[in-house]
């Protein structure tokens, strides 16, 4: 059994501190991560996976911001309580999901499935402005496409039309479902069987 701290404190919902020393049986919590549902039991993201580790999966419990879905064997004791780890929590209040996804280099990848739009290559991906900056592209969902580094230099500040190389999509501003079409795509390592109900994987992929 191990003794594992939980954060200076947990503040209650009658903003009460309480400090917690925590006692860990058997299974290490590192390994056991709460995936978390909105309100309407549909995961918070695809991908990245809506995860939350062990130690915040807990205090959402005691700040009463989730209900908890499903649990895992491994049991977490204090003086005053004992629990077992959940594996599934749903937030009480239901976010909004934006519309649009944050225009980042994951999100650029992630659009394109890891692909080159050139060659279709998935190694040492880069970004390429199809408009070269140099010919007046702007760094944009609409003008930017994943690249392998051989097409991007081979490419070069050229024109498409130059280049004679286009991009298998025409690069667009993806919408968050476009995006958890694709995650669904690419599931990460760590899927424990708690979660399966919740998630719509692709049938194909191993569970
Ligand atoms: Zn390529």
């Amino acid at each position: 059994m191990c003794v594992v701290g939980i954060g200076p404190a947990i503040q209650c919902a009658g903003e009460r501190s309480v400090l917690v020393t925590i006692h860990v049986q058997a299974e290490s919590p590192a390994t056991c991560p709460a995936l978390v549902l909105n309100a309407d039991f549909r995961p918070l993201s695809y991908y990245p996976l809506s995860i939350w580790c062990w130690q915040d999966a807990i205090k959402a419990v005691f700040l009463d911001r989730v209900n908890i879905v499903s649990q895992y064997d491994t049991l977490v004791r204090s003086p005053s309580f004992e629990m077992r780890l959940p594996s599934v929590v749903s937030l009480k209040s239901y976010v909004k999901p934006s519309r649009f996804p944050a225009f980042t280099r994951f999100n650029v990848f992630l659009r394109d499935r890891f692909t080159c739009q050139y060659c279709g290559d998935r190694d040492d991906l880069t970004f390429d402005h199809v408009i070269p900056r140099s010919k007046g592209g702007v760094t944009s969902w609409e003008n930017v496409v994943a690249a392998c580094s051989c097409c991007n230099l081979r490419k070069a500040d050229l024109l498409p039309s130059v280049a004679r190389m286009w991009p298998a999509c025409e690069p667009y501003q993806p919408t968050v479902h476009d995006l958890h079409q694709n995650g669904r795509l690419f599931p990460p390592n760590y899927l424990h069987s708690s979660w399966m109900d919740y998630l719509y994987w692709d049938s194909e992929l191993e569970p």
